[in-house]
């Protein structure tokens, strides 16, 4: 088989096919969290989508250095950390490790690497010092700033012209800067966190922390960058603006942005009181919450709310059960297989090649377990849970059985059911219950 995978560009506004840089290998940087809060599952949505395109892009073969970076120098930490009374690199800290175990609990691997801005001031005052020489950038008395003007194809990422992005900045009050779109790569403050550096004491702009990451952890253009939409202007136009002018290329080769997340067709916010935490939810939900995430196609806005979250649960309870017990009937019969449904496999690939098309992933599995509640055939019921096993892994979506231990439960069940000991059945049920099993 011989597959293609097609991939919708920000950049173009079109799909193109997936050619990486390097032949067999993909590098991919997506823009991680500020570690001031935890995280909500507007933020859930990224940490889930992109570890599914690494996922599939290593079904398809390659091999893939997944970067995410972890913003722990920033306003937002240095005001949450006075409220709280904690110093920054304990607030920072704090959320970066809640940061850690909310990805995993949601069924994510860790990226291969996440840096942390504050590993990399050095560097970033270097290349700020650079784009200075260069002439893309000048300094006033609040810090520095990039000189956008410089910049020919400043505006192509989010397809803004140069009049629409004059509005779409806010007003600053920096009476120095040259331009409205210049944006703030240094700022000069005492205030936090700060560092020594030749424009005084400060810290870098948030658009400069991950141009320079990715000009550190990377050996030039990247294959994908990505992020949620909102990121699109200004951060990674931003972002490319200082590749451009200092690396010579735009970054990245794709630019893929996932849609947002509503909750009850609103925006999140704390002054809505509308926002849903990742680790509100118990184990099950999030299982669910990333069904859920994969049920929508990754551009398409979702609509959350806790009647949808139910229906995903009772879809991945059902799901989850239904594999369970069965992969305890075939071990009692001594069943297994090692063949997988290929004509099933290749409309999964077909689908996730194109433009990552979980939707329909999600569609075959609830037919999967349709046939599979149908099936009276062993064979065909052992070669159906081996599919699940293949498939499973690659959208991470986890049922967690223990059957090897659980087989001696299972048995002493059937026993006590075949012998009439209904009290001792009862026992051994309520034993698999509790483990999910029915
Ligand atoms: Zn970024």
């Amino acid at each position: 088989m011989n597959y293609q995978l097609k991939v919708y560009n920000t950049l173009t506004k079109s799909i193109e096919t997936f050619v990486p840089i390097k032949d067999g290998h993909v590098s991919m940087y997506v823009c991680g969290p500020t570690v001031y809060n935890d995280i909500h599952i507007g933020n859930g949505r990224p940490v889930i989508f992109f570890d599914v395109v690494k996922r599939f892009l290593m079904e398809l073969g390659y091999d893939v250095t997944y970067v995410s970076n972890i913003t722990d120098v920033d306003d937002k930490i240095i005001e949450k950390a006075k409220q709280v009374g904690m110093s920054e690199s304990q607030l920072s800290t704090k959320y970066y490790d809640a940061f850690q175990t909310m990805v995993k609990a949601l069924g994510s691997e860790l990226p291969d690497i996440m840096p942390k801005a504050t590993e990399y001031v050095q560097q970033m005052i270097t290349y700020i010092d650079v784009l200075i020489k260069k002439g893309y950038a000048y300094e006033t008395p609040l810090g520095v700033y990039f000189r956008v003007q410089k910049v020919d194809s400043y505006g192509s990422l989010s397809h803004q012209n140069r009049e629409a992005l004059e509005h779409a900045v806010r007003i600053e009050l920096d009476p120095d800067k040259e331009h409205p779109n210049d944006f703030s790569i240094w700022k000069n403050t005492t205030e936090g966190l700060h560092y020594e550096s030749p424009w005084g004491k400060g810290r870098p702009g948030w658009h400069t922390e991950c141009a320079v990451m990715n000009h550190e952890l990377f050996d030039g253009m990247i294959d994908i960058h990505g992020g949620g939409s909102d990121l699109m202007f200004p951060h990674h136009e931003n972002e490319r603006a200082q590749a451009l002018a200092l690396d010579h290329h735009g970054l990245a080769k794709y630019w893929i942005h996932n849609a947002r997340l509503d909750v009850d067709q609103q925006k999140m916010s704390k002054s809505l009181g509308n926002v849903v935490f990742v680790k509100d939810l118990d184990d099950i939900e999030k299982q669910a919450f990333r069904l859920l995430i994969l049920a929508h196609h990754y551009r398409q806005p979702i609509q959350y709310s806790d009647k949808l979250l139910e229906q995903y649960m009772k879809h991945y309870v059902a799901l989850s059960k239904k594999i369970g017990i069965t992969l305890l009937e075939l071990k009692a019969l001594g069943t297994s297989s090692n063949q997988i449904d290929t004509l099933f496999m290749e409309e999964i690939i077909a689908a996730m090649c194109d433009d990552f098309h979980t939707p329909t992933v999600v569609t075959k599995i609830f037919e999967l377990q349709k046939s599979l509640n149908k099936s009276k055939d062993l064979n065909e019921q052992a070669m159906i849970i081996n599919t699940f096993m293949w498939l499973l892994p690659i959208i991470g979506v986890q049922v967690n059985f223990n059957v090897d231990d659980d087989i001696n439960i299972y048995l002493a069940w059937q026993k006590a059911r075949t012998n009439k000991d209904f009290n001792l059945a009862d026992m051994y049920r309520q034993q698999l219950m509790e483990k999910g099993y029915i």
